[in-house]
């Protein structure tokens, strides 16, 4: 046998094993300033493109004005103690009614957080005579739900529609032997790629197969369809989606998540979903200012004018030179292109130490080895000047590529 802690040696992990020098810089690094596009990196001004901050609202003035007045009218332990327990206010309530009203759903059950309640929903909803079919590029807290699941699990291809019938069928002969359902969880905007669900089809097979649909609409709250509530209603079948998921880490630049659902849906889930019965209620200005937020997202419709105005400038200025952005639906827009880990990093080097431009970066292992995506992350506070200034570094950066500039073995960042 062994010591435990052995096999927490860096080297042997893909990513671990360049910690040493990667950290603050390409993993952990710190963005100082207000919340933005321009704020500070290692101490230089940089233009931001890496923060899900998609309505702006994050700096609202409105919005720092309520989370300030609300801390400090109740603190942040306010109230004590779980929901079922001690933990109940008007305004967690008056929260909920807003968002079911919001996002066409008779009930709506507010969670701590996003990642957390996706697990719980998913581990509450199923038992081990139920199957569960999933896209497999499903978010983290997707797939650490499924792997919760006690019963048979089916993964399709993502967004194959033709596979996922073809899944439809085995889940449906197995619940047929054990008297289970089966639940069919995606997203509605794929958080690396941008794609969306493609849920208008998932639901058409709903006439042939009894299954219920899980979606996760972290990216597409506020930022996809007429009044923003997502893409559920971007693709018209908002009505289909048995439980609407979304964080209020994105769009709402907070904390906490929901649940949306028919009404006796909802009520189980109150009775059963583990990670809210056995944890803390959401803090008051969390909730208060959750309201804030989801008002200015009602109201001020010119938040998520601007961030597609800023998108649609963005995705088309890159296209029109010639970059690979992949089949993005919605902000998210992923710069595809080739070469190792190395010149990943030292491009990314390159591009914030000498453009002044930060973005994040996914490499190997995430995706297959010698693709690089940068992605950037438009929001309603960028910028006409914001985007032409990047458009114009990206066609530099990548040119400098293609001529081998960044083909060393050591990491610029390593060698300064
Ligand atoms: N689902 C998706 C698709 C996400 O991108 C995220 C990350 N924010 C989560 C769930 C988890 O949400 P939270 O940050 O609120 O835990």
């Amino acid at each position: 046998m062994t010591d435990l802690f052995n096999k927490f040696d860096m080297s042997q992990s893909s990513l671990g094993q360049h910690a040493d020098y990667i950290e603050d810089y390409f993993m952990f690094p710190k963005l100082e300033g207000e919340l933005g596009p321009r704020m500070n990196f290692n101490g230089k001004p940089v233009l931001n493109w890496s923060l899900n901050n998609y309505l702006g609202l994050a700096n609202h003035p409105e919005v720092r004005r309520v989370d300030g007045e609300a801390a400090s009218e109740w603190g942040l332990a306010y109230p004590m103690g779980a929901r079922m327990m001690s933990g109940n206010t008007v305004q967690h309530i008056e929260l909920e009614r807003e968002i079911a009203s919001f996002i066409s759903k008779e009930d709506v059950m507010l969670l701590n957080f996003g990642y957390q309640g996706v697990l719980s929903i998913i581990d509450a909803v199923v038992d081990r005579r139920d199957v569960i079919v999933y896209d497999a590029e499903s978010h983290a807290s997707i797939l650490d739900g499924v792997r919760l699941h006690m019963g048979k699990r089916f993964v399709f291809p993502h967004n194959n529609i033709e596979n996922l019938e073809k899944q439809l069928k085995r889940a449906e002969k197995i619940a047929n032997e054990t008297g289970g359902g089966i639940l069919v969880i995606t997203e509605g905007v794929f958080g690396m790629s941008g794609n969306m669900g493609s849920l208008a089809e998932i639901v058409v097979l709903k006439e042939k197969y009894n299954f219920r649909l899980f979606v996760d609409d972290a990216h597409g709250f506020g930022t996809m369809g007429a009044t923003g509530a997502g893409a559920g209603e971007e693709l018209g079948v908002q009505d289909d989606i048995d439980l609407y998921f979304s964080t209020f880490a994105k769009s709402m630049a907070s904390i906490g998540a929901f649940v949306g659902g028919d009404a006796s849906v909802i009520k189980y889930l109150r009775y059963n979903l583990r990670s809210q019965i056995f944890a803390k209620s959401l803090p008051m200005p969390l909730v208060i200012g959750a309201l804030k937020r989801l008002e200015l997202l009602r109201e001020q419709p010119e938040h998520k004018e601007n961030l597609w105005k800023i998108t649609n400038a963005l995705q088309s200025g890159l296209k029109e030179n010639g970059f690979n952005i992949g089949t993005t639906q919605s902000p998210v827009t992923p710069v595809v292109l080739s070469g190792s880990v190395a010149e990943a990093c030292n491009m990314v080097y390159d591009l914030r130490e000498n453009y002044g431009v930060f973005c994040s970066m996914v490499i190997y292992p995430v995706i297959p080895k010698g693709t690089i995506i940068l992605r950037l992350i438009p929001t309603a506070v960028h910028t006409l000047e914001d985007v032409k200034e990047t458009i114009e570094t990206f066609k530099e950066l990548k040119s400098r590529l293609d001529d081998g500039v960044y083909l060393r073995e050591e990491i610029l960042a390593v060698t300064k």
